[in-house]
């Protein structure tokens, strides 16, 4: 199976449609689809899928971070070095869960794999993100745990 790089799927003909696709869609697709046929996998899929997303767009720092993510309109980031190898981030307007009801699980597996993938560029060292809040269990803004080691 051939590997498609970032530049090639980047390139798009849609005069009349454009670049953005509803973000209902998505949802259809991530939420609904993927969870249909991958099952209890879905969420160490993701995350895998998202930590390789982050990795090939790759941030300089903290501020590049936060511009790739608003940029791919994933969220709105909020990055906070807590302490030496720790950093909480806070997503905003998240891609995935922004506005969803309180189901009582976590399933931004996606944002995680990213937010971690991104980090690993900045800081050179291996991140493992682990989501701590969401709309989906109560909060109005979704965040992440990131150790580096
Ligand atoms: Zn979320």
């Amino acid at each position: 199976m051939k590997e498609y790089s970032i530049e090639e799927v980047s390139h798009i003909v849609r005069p009349e449609l454009g670049e953005d696709i509803p973000l209902t869609l998505y949802r259809i697709l991530r939420v609904i689809g993927m969870r249909k046929i991958l099952g209890e996998t879905t969420g160490a899929t993701l995350y895998m899928m998202g930590k390789q997303v982050g990795t090939m767009i790759g941030a300089r720092d903290l501020d590049d971070f936060s511009a790739k993510i608003k940029e791919l309109k994933v969220g709105i980031p909020e990055a906070q070095v807590v302490e030496e190898d720790n950093i909480v981030v806070k997503l905003y307007e998240c891609i995935t869960c922004a506005g969803f009801a309180n189901t009582g699980e976590m399933f931004c597996d996606m944002e995680s794999g990213i937010i971690a993938g991104l980090l690993e560029t900045i800081f050179k060292k291996k991140a493992r993100s682990t989501q701590t809040k969401s709309w989906s269990v109560g909060y109005n803004y979704c965040e992440f745990e990131v150790i580096l080691y």
